[in-house]
């Protein structure tokens, strides 16, 4: 017997994965136009890190971190997210100035799967770091709706909150652990544990959703600099004209975040209360994981959703599928696509000595636009094309192939 993927992974071929190459085309695109450098980082942090990053009484620590001890005696965890790891990259390289980064990999957490929810999924996500304007929290919330716009997704909302600044949240909190304190007996163990360590993480328990839907808000507890942070946030997105929805009870469940918190949620991903990504301001995090005070604003899309909320991708994976009518023409074959090939077009051939009828069979499951048939004719520096979705055969110079080929 073959042995499975583990358990709450996928493999991801073609034809699916025709939408992630677009996403991550379009992805890697809109980072270049928007300004953020490609950023890699390791897909195994220290333990540490993301302890301290993503926060001790966070479901992904406590629960679902992949972590191991190494043969140096090191606890290292896959990357449960990347934000933890482009803060400490940025602060190890010396932290200067403002600093735009893009990312795109696997993340690791060990859920218990279904759709949408897997142990290995895959994020893209931008970081603005070192800006403390509410600009930039306008600017990434900004570049994820168009991302999601640019690949088909339609009717997105971003859930938007501001949980304030920690200093504003000890009053909060108070009051929060008061509301919940009357109604402990209804909370769910680890509801019930947070309440003492980190209530506001009750608020996103889906399971205890029904206890603390009229428990006070973090946004009427805002201090007078984040309600003016979260005011010029709104007013920036609706002079984007982005579709915004306030929601009171959104925390997210990373502990570095303050101010602005968001999610993206759309008509056409239903898979009830579930986002295809989101982000925040984390002005505490570069502190948080022991270096030097660094505001920073980011945002990360899930891969593995937003693909299956997408539209199918149409059009041709190949421009043309070469065949080879007589095997002693072989070499003209394949060096017509090579140079087809270098000269920017998608080409490919079949090299098993099929027959043309296979070969044609071929082209056809390859997606190809067109076929060009190289036969004796070759000698006399001609082939004949053929367009797949209907038309004549016609014989045309050998050079003129890349330009038939691609005129419409
Ligand atoms: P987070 O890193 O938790 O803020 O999540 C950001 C986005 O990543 C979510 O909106 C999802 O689209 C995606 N995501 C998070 N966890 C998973 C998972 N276990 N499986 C698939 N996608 C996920």
């Amino acid at each position: 017997m073959i042995p499975r993927a583990p358990k709450g992974t996928d493999d991801i071929l073609p034809p699916a994965s025709r939408r992630w190459r677009e996403l991550l085309r379009v992805f890697d695109e809109m980072t270049e136009q928007w300004g953020y450098g490609l950023t890699l980082t390791p897909i195994f942090e220290t333990t540490e890190l993301f302890a301290r990053g993503v926060g001790e009484e966070t479901e992904v620590v406590e629960k679902q971190m992949y972590s191991f001890v190494d043969k140096g005696d090191r606890s290292l965890t896959l990357r449960p997210e990347a934000t933890a790891s482009v803060v400490r990259a940025y602060l190890q390289a010396g932290g200067q100035g403002v600093f735009k980064a893009a990312y795109a990999g696997p993340m690791f957490r060990y859920e218990q799967p279904q759709a949408g929810r897997r142990r290995q999924f895959f994020q893209v996500g931008i970081e603005y770091l070192a800006e403390p304007s509410p600009d930039a929290d306008v600017e990434v919330i900004d570049f994820g709706y168009r991302l999601l716009e640019r690949v088909g997704v339609t009717g997105v909302t971003v859930l938007l909150n501001s949980i304030g600044d920690p200093a504003d949240r000890a009053a909060y909190r108070d009051r929060l652990t008061g509301f919940l304190q009357e109604r402990i007996g209804r909370l769910s163990d680890d509801a019930r544990r947070r309440v003492a360590t980190n209530p506001l993480r009750v608020l996103d328990s889906k399971v205890d959703a029904d206890v603390v839907a009229d428990a006070p808000a973090p946004l009427d507890h805002l201090g007078e600099a984040a309600a003016a942070h979260f005011a010029a946030v709104r007013s920036g997105l609706e002079r984007r004209g982005i579709a915004s929805e306030i929601a009171p009870r959104l925390v997210r469940g990373l502990d570095y975040y303050n101010r602005t918190v968001f999610e993206y949620v759309a008509a056409s991903y239903d898979a009830a209360q579930d986002s295809l990504g989101g982000g925040g301001r984390y002005d505490p995090l570069a502190e948080i994981i022991g270096g030097k005070a660094v505001p920073g604003v980011g945002l990360a899309m899930g891969v593995d959703r937003i693909t299956a909320a997408m539209p199918e991708v149409g059009g041709e994976d190949l421009d043309v599928f070469v065949a080879v009518a007589v095997e002693a023409r072989r070499t003209e074959a394949l060096d017509l696509v090579a140079s087809l090939r270098a000269a920017g077009v998608r080409a490919d051939l079949d090299l098993g000595g099929r027959s043309l009828r296979a070969q044609f069979k071929a082209a056809d499951r390859r997606r190809a636009r067109a076929v060009a048939v190289v036969g004796e004719e070759v000698t006399e520096g001609r082939v004949t094309v053929r367009r797949l979705a209907g038309g004549d055969d016609e014989q045309i110079p050998i050079e003129e192939v890349a330009a038939w080929v691609t005129s419409p």
